[in-house]
């Protein structure tokens, strides 16, 4: 398992880019739609559709990016678009909890001024993202969950839907293979028959050069008992402030106990190191060391895009101080610019 992580682990480190889009004033903007992706389960088709949807999420982040809009907008605008899209395990198409319901997490920080907004455990809220940026403009706390949230986004006018709007047949036909496999000695997460993947994040840099960082997740199959995991935890699954945004996905219970997203940005600022290498450190070495894995997103101010991950593959996209659009998944795709 170590060598297996070991070997991915240095082909991510590739991955890493380095540029200086602050520098010239130029935007940026890294996506991500989740960690766990395996090869030989992916069709033809899945692949395709999840490379549109990553440029399409590109697409509309950027667009307010060269607008001058601030970097919050990009970041919300990128994960709507991955939200209403049933490929990934946020908003339509999140994976199911044990007892055959949707429950959604989101967070959003704001580099700039390091406000912050999460909700957890949401069950009727269309796009958990804009809930989570509404809990950090319009109430004075961070954290919301359950009925007081949806009561939170009915009195801020937030769509809201049916269950079933959520539900798709492929999240339900892993929920009953999930239900099927041997019992998880691990408390309902961890084993493959578990397996997170999906979850969606975008990190921004804006023409000002202010960061953002947002993270949208169902959560992982099967979850039980209300489990909340890293993505709406400030620190652990969303991190943000002048110097370094961060996105995580993965297995969130080692997210939430490294501190993951926060760890990066206080590696590369108390200890100088590299952006890249901080963020390639807690993710391919201190979460795998625990037996977690996953991947994670990273922005610095001065443009440094990093996505190290430890798994088959990561759902990634970004568009750095080239001005391209890149959309990558499996470990040996470098740089898929098209
Ligand atoms: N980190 C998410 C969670 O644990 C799952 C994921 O990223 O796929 O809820």
């Amino acid at each position: 398992m170590r060598n297996r992580l070991h070997l991915i682990a240095s082909a991510a480190m590739l991955l890493a880019l380095t540029g200086t889009a602050h520098a010239e004033g130029k935007p940026a903007l890294v996506i991500h739609g989740g960690a766990g992706v395996i090869r030989t389960s992916m069709t033809a088709e899945i692949e395709a559709d999840v490379r549109k949807a990553l440029r399409k999420a590109l697409e509309a982040g950027y667009a307010r990016l060269e607008a001058g809009q601030p970097a919050l907008d990009a970041v919300t605008a990128a994960i709507v678009v991955l939200e209403n899209d049933p490929n990934f395990n946020a908003g339509k198409g999140a994976v199911f909890a044990h007892d055959g319901r949707n429950k959604l997490d989101a967070s959003i920080m704001d580099g700039k001024t390091r406000k912050a907004g999460a909700i957890a455990g949401v069950e009727t809220v269309r796009n958990p993202i804009l809930l989570a940026r509404a809990v950090m403009e319009k109430s004075s706390f961070v954290m919301l969950a359950g009925t007081g949230a949806e009561e939170f986004a009915r009195e801020s006018g937030i769509a809201l839907v049916d269950p079933s709007y959520f539900r798709t047949e492929r999240r339900w036909q892993q929920l009953q293979k999930a239900l099927a496999a041997p019992e998880n000695p691990q408390a309902s997460t961890g084993s493959d028959a578990y397996k997170h993947f999906g979850t969606v994040g975008a990190l921004a840099l804006d023409k000002s050069g202010s960061l953002a960082a947002g993270t949208s997740t169902g959560g992982m199959t099967n979850k039980r008992y209300d489990r909340i995991g890293d993505s709406p935890v400030i620190g652990a699954g969303t991190y943000a402030d002048s110097r370094c945004a961060v996105s995580a996905t993965g297995w969130g219970e080692f997210y939430i106990r490294t501190v993951a997203a926060h760890s990066i940005c206080m590696r590369a600022e108390m200890l100088k190191q590299p952006l890249a290498e901080a963020a390639e450190f807690v993710i391919n070495k201190d979460i795998p060391s625990l037996g977690g894995d996953g991947g994670a997103i990273v922005l610095g101010a001065d443009g440094t895009i990093a996505a190290p991950f430890n798994t088959d593959g990561m759902f990634r996209g970004w568009i750095g101080m080239d001005g391209e659009i890149h959309v990558a998944i499996y470990a040996d795709e470098d740089d898929s610019a098209d």
